[in-house]
């Protein structure tokens, strides 16, 4: 597998019928592809892959999800997002090696922090060597394993949402507004739910939603417990929606997971954006996106008010406190 080849099988879709648009840039200024199927009215979720550059077998997992569900109009009541490769540059880091950088500096760098060696096969990090699951505002450098110099993983970034491609991937997030996310890792075969500090009520909703995706998939469901800082992790503190990190291949496979293995984890997967978008559905009432504001009205019955000066107030709010944490940071 080259970058090149791994960008070729995204960008076949569009030889069926399927629009590509672009979710955002990373720090090279790569495109960060993306496509919709479904409506946009009504109930939205969003599927994201390839945040870890080793973790392309995600990326080419998203493909076929969205072959087989285009081509055999699967998306009902409702629509979804899926992002294919949200760490475009780590990914050609990956696949191709420094080599294929046209930044002598650049090159060096990355070479260092791989301990001076050309194999880049096991490399996670972004080009800036952020560990981009690590980045996002989410009690960001309170992880066990996070580390707090450029490294090939786990660094947490100098600030938090420092890295363009987590920036582009809140940003879309904001803007699409799904009542649920995914996000495709490589391995283990779990599927992680939850958030320290997350509302009992809330973890009992993203628990019954997960037990359906762990029944279609036949993965265990686990609560998350020492992760900080990743997307999943942000969706569920930020936004009080429900998320899930769904870690795909056998721990037994080597990294990176080779495109042998894709069968088999397609099988498993293939149902994974139906029954996430049913169950948002489903769960649609008591799903809080930001303003999104559920009570009971007098006769009983649950009301949900209008999204409009309440999540206004509070994108506000928050678009406020993070160009805030931004500049300052900045003049540090
Ligand atoms: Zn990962």
């Amino acid at each position: 597998m080259t970058y090149q080849e791994l960008i070729a099988s995204i960008l076949s879709l569009q030889e069926e019928g399927i629009e590509l648009f672009n979710a955002g840039k990373s720090v090279l200024g790569k495109n960060i592809l993306a496509t919709h199927l479904g409506d946009y009215s009504g109930t939205q979720i969003l599927i994201q892959a390839g945040i870890h550059a080793r973790e392309w077998i995600t990326t080419l997992l998203l493909v076929e999800m969205v072959r087989n569900l285009y081509n055999n109009d699967l998306v009902k009541d409702g629509g979804i997002y899926f992002v294919f490769l949200t760490n475009p540059d780590g990914a050609q880091i990956e696949l191709d090696g420094v080599d294929s950088l046209n930044c002598d500096i650049t090159r060096e760098y990355l070479t260092l922090a791989n301990g001076g060696s050309t194999d880049f096969s096991q490399f996670k990090a972004n080009v800036n060597l952020v560990d981009l699951n690590t980045n996002f505002d989410a009690n960001w450098g309170g992880g066990s394993q996070n580390v707090f110099c450029p490294a090939t993983e786990d660094f947490v970034g100098f600030y938090p949402e420092s890295e363009r491609e987590v920036q582009s991937l809140i940003n879309f997030t904001l803007q699409t507004r799904p009542l649920l996310t995914i996000s495709y890792h490589s391995k283990g075969n779990v599927i992680y739910y939850g958030f320290e500090n997350e509302s009992e009520k809330n973890i009992e909703r993203d628990r019954n939603i997960g037990e359906a995706l762990s029944a279609t998939t036949n993965y265990p469901l686990i609560f998350t417990e020492n992760s900080t800082g990743g997307y999943k992790d942000w969706c569920i503190d930020e936004l009080k929606i429900p998320a899930y990190t769904i870690e795909v291949g056998a721990d037994s496979i080597p990294h990176p997971v080779g495109v042998e293995y894709l069968p088999e984890i397609y099988n498993r997967n293939k149902d994974v954006p139906l029954v996430a978008l049913q169950k948002a559905n489903e769960f649609a009432s008591s799903i809080d996106f930001m303003g999104r504001i559920v009570q009971n009205s007098s006769n009983g019955k649950v009301k949900v008010k209008s999204n409009g000066s309440g999540y206004l107030a509070r994108l506000q709010s928050l678009y406020e406190r993070r160009s805030a944490n931004w500049s300052r940071n900045r003049k540090k």
